[in-house]
């Protein structure tokens, strides 16, 4: 699929649609993401603010990251579905949880970061770029 793509919470109170495609797709093993993903890796796409449109109440956790930078993160405050997460470094950006994306969306992680914080069970597929720490951020496009 390509954009725009449509997505939703699990009780369907938080809505997305986002009108561009990713700016770049990541899994992040960080331990923040595994308390957010049950043990394992948030998988996420990085899409610029300016095309995605978020309705729904969201309740908000913001904490400085092991990037060092702050990471406000939005959940659904009646489901708790993660919705997406804003970086203080990126306010261009925001990044979306693949899992809050309509099915068949096609996007999948094309990197993986944050690897030497993985759990040692962790199966880390081989064909993906990986940084052990945080990796550069993309190029913004206009
Ligand atoms: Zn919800
Ligand atoms: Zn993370």
């Amino acid at each position: 699929m390509s954009a725009p793509y449509q997505g939703r919470c699990n009780c369907g109170a938080v809505t997305v649609t986002i009108t561009a495609e990713p700016a770049a797709t990541r899994q992040c093993w960080c331990r923040q993401c595994q308390k957010i993903a049950a043990g394992g890796p948030t998988n996420n796409a990085m899409f610029r603010t300016d095309a995605v449109t978020v309705t729904g109440e969201r309740g908000e956790y913001a904490y400085v990251a092991s990037s060092g930078n702050t990471l406000t993160q939005e959940f659904c405050t009646v489901c708790g579905s993660g919705v997406l997460g804003r970086s203080s470094a990126r306010p261009q950006f925001r990044t979306i949880r693949l899992g809050l994306l309509d099915e068949a969306h096609g996007l999948r992680p094309g990197m993986a970061i944050w690897t030497e914080e993985a759990p040692e069970w962790a199966t880390i597929d081989p064909q993906m770029e990986r940084w052990p720490q945080q990796p550069p951020p993309p190029a913004s496009t206009a």
